[in-house]
């Protein structure tokens, strides 16, 4: 039996457990932004539930264009504020540069990727990196932007400081959604 096939034979198992219908928008008005690393269940680290909030994945948790594109949607048309990033420790992007991937990839294929990898070796400083990108987008309406790394080998989540940014009362969202979260 094949790994996929396995796991749509575990479906019925989940929908013996299966909770109900919930509304789209998260509940916790929260998005989630994360490597996609294999060790990182995401509901369980953060104690989140079915219909919480928005995970949005991928190599390394970078914010790239499609990431705020993710942003923009949950913010826009489904109310998230929060966003939380969650890189963590023995991360796969660490262990290659952009160009020594470009180089494998073209290699192997023959083709070169047309997009930029975004490996780092500071983790603390990617998720910094990640922070000023989110609030630097204009079209955004985040309250609250922090960033954290996990311990993949203690379990423990640890948040980065970012020292330069303003506290997250003060940081970006229009004066409608500062009016909503004084009167919640
Ligand atoms: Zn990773």
């Amino acid at each position: 039996m094949s790994e996929i096939d396995q796991m749509l034979a575990a479906n019925g198992e989940w929908r013996a457990e299966f909770p109900g219908g919930l509304p789209v928008a998260p509940a916790r008005k929260v998005a989630v932004v994360a490597c996609m690393d294999s060790r990182m269940p995401l509901f369980g680290l953060l104690g989140l539930a079915v219909g919480d909030a928005h995970v949005i994945r991928n190599a390394g948790g970078v914010v790239t264009d499609d990431t705020l594109r993710s942003l923009t949607i949950s913010q826009h048309l489904l109310g998230t504020r929060s966003v939380v990033l969650v890189h963590h420790t023995d991360c796969g992007m660490q262990k290659t540069t952009d160009t020594d991937l470009a180089d494998l990839v073209e290699r192997t294929t023959g083709h070169r990727p047309p997009w930029v990898a975004q490996a780092f070796t500071d983790v603390d400083e990617d998720v910094r990196e990640s922070m000023r990108r989110i609030r630097a987008t204009p079209y955004l309406l985040s309250a609250e932007v922090r960033g954290t790394v996990y311990d993949v080998t203690t379990g423990e989540l640890r948040e980065v400081k970012d020292l330069a940014a303003p506290h997250h009362s003060q940081a970006r969202g229009g004066p409608l959604q500062r009016g909503r979260e004084l009167g919640s």
